[in-house]
């Protein structure tokens, strides 16, 4: 393995794996920036780990997967309870770690952070999870149950944009259900799963069990190939999971991959218009617009617009831009890059090009106190049609398209011709047309007078179309599927034999 001489404490700016229950600095292949969005500075650097390194914490994962399985269920659930705790007493140090390496706003990486917890307390139910079915008299003296075994090592690769929520969608989950684990998260926020991480091993967790390496597409590749890995959990943009799912089953891997979204708002003409600004600025300009369930298109039926766009501007204009490791905090952080920031400038360019009007312009906000930021205000574009660049791809920053449409069918239609599928919404007063979108609308997550219907612990993330590629989808009784695999166990005890004594 590339490995540098110096420890986890003594460089603390290149960002340690954790290899068979070691904290270790490496030099790997290279390395990538771990920037702090806020202030455009180079915070810390994550390795490029290649095979070598991928290979170890694979083996080890996969050593120590046979002891972890014979772990009973309440003991591993207990390991859950004491990390809960953990979390918790540890809740504001890892929230301003995502703050700072991310750039959401310290009220953001809270909730954010507490969607992480109830993925760990979902974990703590593992025991009641894991019941198998059982009948009894299948055929005279014949009884049927079923198990649910885990599948080995499994793999978890994360995205940018929630550095703490998203790994906890999905180790948790699958250490409870008795597997072993390699996490790579983004290289550009690998700083607070090192908390995460560390966190669980105060709680108790044994060497080898969970996994972490850093890096790109060479350490996806070798994570995607390895005869050991079992099962792949993504979260990303869908370019990158479509990879991962075609790569990862030709391998003959169980693949759940998380794509990209584009999401649509419907505002009926009877909405109510205070509580539906509020809902759509949220819905949009929360966490920079840097969230696969944003609201980034409004669909307006009728009269709609003329009731609700003067609102939303001056909501709009409201929001504060900043830097987000500060006491006096902003309304709205960076966005993750410059480079990120200048695509979706032109993105908003392109509209304007093709036709639309911006209404709202972010463009020009200015950041004295922190020049070098990655800042973009809250931006409205309305008359976005069809056919413009910025209809169809997902722009991932704080922008809110309009497009007007007649009635509720024309908006329906509009959001079903997407080739994501993640979340829909509509608000209205009619139970009709509420109705009526939630069975016609083409996305796995749907709100009713809620912006951005994100699902919690307890229920599975249901995207579909290019948003996810796979079967069984993350969190919920399918995270529990999609982590083990079920055998029935038919058995028949014959009349004869020594186990008979008892009967004389
Ligand atoms: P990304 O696809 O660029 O990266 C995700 C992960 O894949 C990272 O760990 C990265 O290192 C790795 N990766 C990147 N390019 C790769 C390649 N060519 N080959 C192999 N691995 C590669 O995504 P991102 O920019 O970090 O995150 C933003 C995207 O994630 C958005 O599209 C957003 O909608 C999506 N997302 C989806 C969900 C969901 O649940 N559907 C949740 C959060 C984010």
């Amino acid at each position: 393995m590339n490995r540098s001489l110096s420890t986890h404490s003594q460089s603390l700016s290149r960002c340690p794996v954790f290899i068979n229950g070691e904290w270790e600095t490496i030099r790997g292949n290279g390395i990538s920036p771990v920037f702090n969005p806020s202030r455009g500075e180079v915070i810390a650097e994550a390795p490029l780990c290649g095979v070598d390194v991928v290979n170890a914490a694979v083996e080890a994962a996969a050593a120590a997967f046979p002891a972890w399985r014979d772990t009973p269920a309440v003991e591993r659930a207990r390991l859950f309870f004491r990390y809960r705790q953990l979390v918790e007493e540890n809740f504001d140090r890892i929230c301003q770690c995502v703050s700072r390496e991310h750039g959401k706003t310290l009220a953001e990486a809270r909730g954010s952070v507490y969607r992480g917890i109830e993925n760990i307390e979902y974990a703590c139910s593992i025991p009641t999870l894991l019941m198998g079915d059982t009948l009894e008299n299948l055929a005279r003296g014949v009884d049927c149950e079923t198990m649910h075994q885990p599948l080995g090592v499994c793999v978890g690769i994360t995205p940018f944009n929630f550095p703490a929520m998203v790994p906890l969608w999905m180790y948790p989950l699958a250490l409870a259900c008795g597997n072993t684990f390699v996490l790579k998260p983004s290289e550009k926020v690998p700083l607070t799963v090192v908390i995460l991480i560390e966190l669980l091993e105060k709680a108790g967790l044994p060497k080898g069990v969970l996994n972490l390496v850093h890096g790109g597409r060479e350490c996806v590749d070798a994570l995607l190939t390895h005869s050991k890995v079992k099962a792949i959990s993504f979260v990303g943009s869908s370019a990158v999971a479509k990879y991962i799912f075609e790569t990862g089953t030709r391998h003959g891997k169980r693949v759940q991959a998380n794509g990209g979204a584009k999401n649509y708002i419907v505002v009926m003409p009877d909405a109510d218009v205070q509580q539906t600004v509020e809902a759509l600025a949220t819905a949009a300009f929360g966490c920079a617009g840097e969230r696969c369930m944003a609201g980034s298109t409004a669909l307006t039926v009728g009269k709609a617009a003329d009731r609700l766009l003067p609102s939303l501007v001056e909501a709009a204009h409201a929001i504060r831009v900043g830097p987000t490791d500060v006491e006096a905090q902003p309304d709205m952080g960076p966005v993750i890059t410059a480079q990120h920031r200048d695509r979706v400038m032109n993105l908003v360019a392109s509209g304007e090009e093709e036709g639309a009007k911006v209404i709202a312009d972010g463009r020009r906000v200015r950041v004295a106190d922190a020049p070098k930021g990655f800042y973009m205000g809250a931006t409205i574009v309305d008359g976005v049609q069809d056919q413009m660049t910025l209809a169809r791809e997902e722009v991932f920053g704080p922008v809110l398209n309009v497009m007007r449409m007649e009635g509720l069918d024309e908006a329906i239609a509009a959001a079903n011709r997407s080739s994501y599928g993640n979340g829909a919404a509509i608000f209205t007063n009619s139970g009709r047309a509420a109705r009526e979108f939630k069975q016609r609308v083409k996305a796995g997550m749907v709100g009713i007078n809620v912006g951005v219907p994100a699902t919690l612990a307890m229920f599975p993330f249901t995207g579909w179309d290019e948003s996810f590629f796979g079967d069984l989808h993350i969190q919920g009784k399918e995270g529990v599927q999609f982590y083990t695999r079920q055998k029935v166990v038919t058995a028949r005890w014959f009349g004869e034999g020594v186990g008979d004594v008892w009967q004389k």
